[in-house]
């Protein structure tokens, strides 16, 4: 085929997202064109899909920051027609024509091969918010914290990045507090692993400089005053990994947590990570990762709902992790 379906977002005359059908000549440089076959949702699709932050630098654009598929052609020596790959981050979706379409041509060099614990859908269930909780957790470990040093705090643990993060940090043995604002899904975060569930309001409010140590470290995809409350909240020599802003982009803190109680603040990026480290990431999701759990966490929606789902996750009302089905 050399028509494929896919959404397309255009600026003029007016920001939008729409179910369109694209020619393979409009198609960028890559050596590996891909048949998608599966994608999901992110946070950060939602704000490209909705044009309410300006994740998008290129028009027309594919929105969609992950997919999996089969090779269809490559000219790249590492792939070859009918490897499973999956691709996270890299600028798909934002500077490179991404994921919710049938094709993808893309650079050899930002695939890797589908694990081969996991189905395509699965690594979509995972996608670039179990993958960044992954290297979120290899941050803890990089710093040399252990389940031994006192508990673990996920905020925004109903989300993507924090279901995710519930599931491995309880697999390693981690007594993990969630921190949510959705109290419906305390049954949903137990069942992950959570051994506690906290109100996500006694973190999102303005705090004082530092407060009873509670936590040796923490997975945090909120920011704002809720990783100031955390960063103010954890024990001593501890560490939090900074991965979001579902709260705000701000960080209303103080150096107190740092220079009195050796607090570190180590921040994740997922998107330009280097080949080896998501490498390593993903052998340690096959590793760690419960496919039961991970069902547990994840629904799958149809191509046709990509659009209106990227407005639920704006919202906060997505409960864990999406999978697209591509026609
Ligand atoms: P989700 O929407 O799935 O999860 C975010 C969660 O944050 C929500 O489910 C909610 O959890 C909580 N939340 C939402 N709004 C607020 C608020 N106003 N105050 C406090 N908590 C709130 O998104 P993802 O998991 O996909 O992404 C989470 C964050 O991580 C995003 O900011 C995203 O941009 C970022 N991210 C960063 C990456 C990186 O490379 N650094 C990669 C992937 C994601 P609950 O209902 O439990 O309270």
């Amino acid at each position: 085929m050399t028509k494929f379906k896919g959404v397309r977002i255009v600026k003029e005359p007016a920001y939008a997202a729409s179910y369109s059908e694209f020619d393979e000549t409009e198609l960028m440089d890559g050596d590996v064109t891909v048949r998608v076959s599966h994608s999901t949702v992110n946070y950060k699709d939602g704000l490209a899909i909705t044009g309410k932050s300006p994740v998008v630098r290129r028009f027309p654009m594919i929105p969609g920051v992950d997919f999996a598929g089969v090779v269809e052609a490559s000219s790249n020596a590492d792939f070859k027609p009918g490897d499973a790959v999956v691709l996270n981050g890299w600028g798909l979706g934002e500077t490179h024509l991404g994921a919710y379409a049938q094709k993808a041509r893309v650079k050899g060099a930002w695939l890797v091969p589908l694990p081969e614990k996991f189905t395509p859908a699965q690594a979509m269930a995972i996608g670039t918010a179990g993958y960044t909780a992954q290297l979120a957790v290899l941050a803890l470990e990089k710093h040399g914290l252990t389940p031994e040093r006192g508990p673990v705090l996920v905020t925004g643990a109903a989300g993507g990045v924090g279901s995710v993060a519930v599931t491995l940090l309880a697999k390693l043995g981690w007594h993990v507090i969630a921190s949510t604002g959705r109290p419906e899904e305390a049954d949903f975060l137990k069942n992950l692993g959570a051994a506690e569930v906290i109100d996500r309001a006694e973190l999102s409010g303005p705090g004082r400089p530092l407060g009873k140590e509670r936590w040796a470290a923490a997975v945090d995809s909120v920011g704002s005053h809720t990783l100031a409350n955390v960063l103010a909240q954890t024990k001593y020599e501890g560490a939090v990994a900074a991965c979001g802003l579902a709260q705000g982009m701000d960080l209303p803190t103080t150096v107190a947590p740092f220079i009195l109680r050796g607090v570190a603040l180590l921040g994740i990026d997922s998107v330009m990570q280097p080949r080896d480290k998501r490498l390593i990431a993903w052998n340690r999701l096959a590793r760690d990762l419960d496919v039961e759990k991970l069902a547990a966490l994840s629904t799958t929606i149809g191509y046709d709902q990509v659009i209106e789902t990227a407005g639920k996750i704006l919202e906060g009302k997505v409960r864990g992790r999406i999978v697209v089905e591509i026609p």
